[in-house]
């Protein structure tokens, strides 16, 4: 009896070669910009990276606010998970972020999320005017970050969708999460500053940052 061919046993990438990836062959075969997707989920990478960092400084001066505090390292510790999520894929991919960390906070896809009343992260809060950051201010800027998120990865939808189902899979797990911290930041930034309920549709996680999507990288956990 004849041997049937394997349709996939050989391809563009020659056997033995490990200096080319079937990974990323057959992205650029479906019309995937791989280079381009790489420089996005950097920049991508460094936002989730540095909004974590400023969200340990916003989330110190909502003392007093236990509930807002809360909320805020539900967000915090989701990011950490989505920067942990997306940079394998970054090297997966044949790229690496920056090994100088001031060129990966530079090139983040977001604004720096600046404490308020620190004349974006200048001097300390409040120094020379006496106005502190308010709860308030701080939902705010928490508000802007989780919807710069949500516009980084849809991009990162679009580039991928029916074409790179790796990435785009990670993107969306991460992308669930951001739509939820919009929700959570625009019920408290409303109630805060302006007296009316608009409900966020938030249930508590098993424990902080258990982020449900993102959490061990590869499988929803409920
Ligand atoms: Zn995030
Ligand atoms: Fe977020």
């Amino acid at each position: 009896m004849a041997i049937r061919q394997k349709p996939h046993a050989t391809g563009k990438v020659k056997a033995g070669d490990v200096t080319q990836r079937v990974g990323v062959e057959q992205l650029e075969a479906r019309g995937v910009n791989v280079q381009e997707l790489i420089e996005k989920l950097i920049d991508a990478a460094g936002a989730e990276f540095t909004t974590y960092y400023y969200y340990t400084i916003l989330r110190m001066y909502l003392a007093g606010n236990e509930d807002y505090k809360e909320i805020c390292e539900d967000a915090r510790l989701e990011d950490r998970a989505h920067f942990e999520l997306i940079t394998p894929r970054i090297y997966e991919l044949g790229g690496s972020i920056p090994y100088d960390i001031r060129e990966f906070a530079d090139r983040a896809g977001c604004p720096d999320a600046y404490l308020p009343g620190t004349g974006d992260g200048k001097h300390a809060p409040g120094e020379g005017t006496g106005q502190g950051p308010t709860a308030a201010s701080i939902l705010e800027v928490l508000l802007e970050a989780e919807r710069c998120a949500i516009r980084t990865w849809s991009e990162v939808c679009d580039l991928t969708f029916g074409k790179d189902p790796r990435t785009y899979d990670m993107a969306a797990r991460i992308l669930n999460e951001e739509v939820e911290h919009e929700a959570w930041f625009i019920e408290l930034v409303s109630m805060e500053r302006d007296g009316v309920v608009r409900p966020s549709g938030h249930f508590r996680r098993g424990a902080p940052g258990e982020a449900p999507y993102s959490k061990n990288a590869g499988f929803y956990n409920p």
